[in-house]
């Protein structure tokens, strides 16, 4: 087991079995989260016999490199290989002064939305804590200082993945860890339901941000086939009993794709589920995707569907459609990895 898969309570309750006092988790915690270290070697204030126990009973993984793509607006999307040969992507996106990460939390996903990269080559397995927060330590190197938002909404549904995700929150938001305030952190669904009750037991002020994408059940199934099992009164209905647990934001996604949900009556219908979720829109241009018949509106639809719900008010932003030319949909990036390692291993 890699050691940064464990919460600090974690950590404390299996260095009390090593026959260690717990205050030794929270040194650990230190030299891995916040000095940054990966090789118990290093780790000083340490026995050196503890040392040699933990190198006995955990690995601490690294994340490794395979590819590296920076679009002409900054946006770069990083490939990397995890320790079994998969492959996730992890991308950077500069806007002014904020800078955000966008991590992944599965290899691949189980829910194939027609938009998506990712849904389409397929489900391969959960990422381990260690796996999302070694892309959040990777990163900060890169960039040499703290991102400054977090979302999970790269690979994978985050709430099929849910232990593994709120463990990665844990370590990220504790003090002794990442301390990364839970408000700059948001959790993205395409809408698991049943998940959403567990996500309410979480105390911590993470955002929550919806992929709602259509506003009838009759498009929406075609979309996001995850809404034939919860159609979108029970995404709605669910998210309503969210924000009234806690009051945390919600942001609905809708990406855009012309002649398909960009009619002033979709619009209506959006403004209608943002407000009774009091919720913020991203708007987002849909960018041409492999083997899909979808449209891009052109810059006045997207400004003529904004305008109708900023009338409705309803708080709108239009999220360009980030480095479209290295790849940056979700998914394809891996994907294209992923093909092209079919090809060869065909060939
Ligand atoms: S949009 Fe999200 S839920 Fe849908 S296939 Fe892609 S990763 Fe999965």
């Amino acid at each position: 087991m890699d050691i940064r898969d464990l919460t600090l309570d974690e950590l404390r309750a299996e260095i009390v079995t090593m026959g260690e006092r717990p205050f030794r988790a929270d040194q650990i915690f230190d030299w891995l989260y916040k000095k940054k270290v990966a090789s118990y070697d290093a780790f000083s204030s340490l026995s050196k016999a503890l040392r040699e126990k933990l190198a006995g009973r955990f690995s601490i993984g690294v994340l490794e490199l395979a590819d590296k793509g920076a679009a002409a607006d900054g946006t770069t999307k990083f490939l990397f290989r995890l320790g079994d040969g998969q492959h996730i992507e992890t991308v950077l996106i500069p806007a002014g002064r904020r800078v955000t990460v966008c991590l992944s939390t599965q290899v691949g996903c189980k829910f194939a939305c027609a938009f998506c990269a990712s849904g389409r080559h397929g489900f391969e397995r959960d990422l381990a804590p260690s796996e999302i927060v070694g892309q959040v330590l990777f990163l900060e190197q890169a960039l040499g200082r703290e991102p400054t938002n977090f979302v999970f909404m790269g690979m994978g549904e985050p709430l099929d993945n849910w232990a593994n995700v709120e463990k990665a929150i844990r370590i990220m938001n504790a003090s002794e860890g990442l301390a990364i305030a839970a408000r700059r952190m948001t959790v993205s669904t395409a809408g698991l339901v049943p998940a959403f009750a567990r996500l309410e037991a979480l105390d911590l002020q993470v955002n929550l941000s919806i992929s709602l994408h259509a506003v009838t059940d009759r498009l929406r199934d075609r979309l996001m086939p995850i809404n034939r099992r919860f159609p979108l009164e029970e995404v709605v209905g669910a998210a309503e009993r969210y924000l009234r647990s806690g009051g945390r934001m919600i942001t609905l996604e809708y990406i855009l794709i012309r002649g398909l949900n960009d009619s002033l009556d979709d619009a209506d219908g959006l403004a209608a589920i943002a407000r009774r979720l009091r919720a913020k829109v991203n708007l987002i241009a849909c960018s041409p995707i492999e083997g899909q018949p979808f449209e891009t509106p052109t810059d006045v639809d997207v400004a003529r569907f904004k305008r109708w719900l900023e009338e409705r008010k309803v708080n709108t932003v239009v999220r360009l459609s980030k480095g479209s030319d290295i790849a940056a949909a979700c998914g394809q990036l891996a994907g294209r990895f992923k093909d092209q390692a079919k090809r060869e291993g065909a060939g």
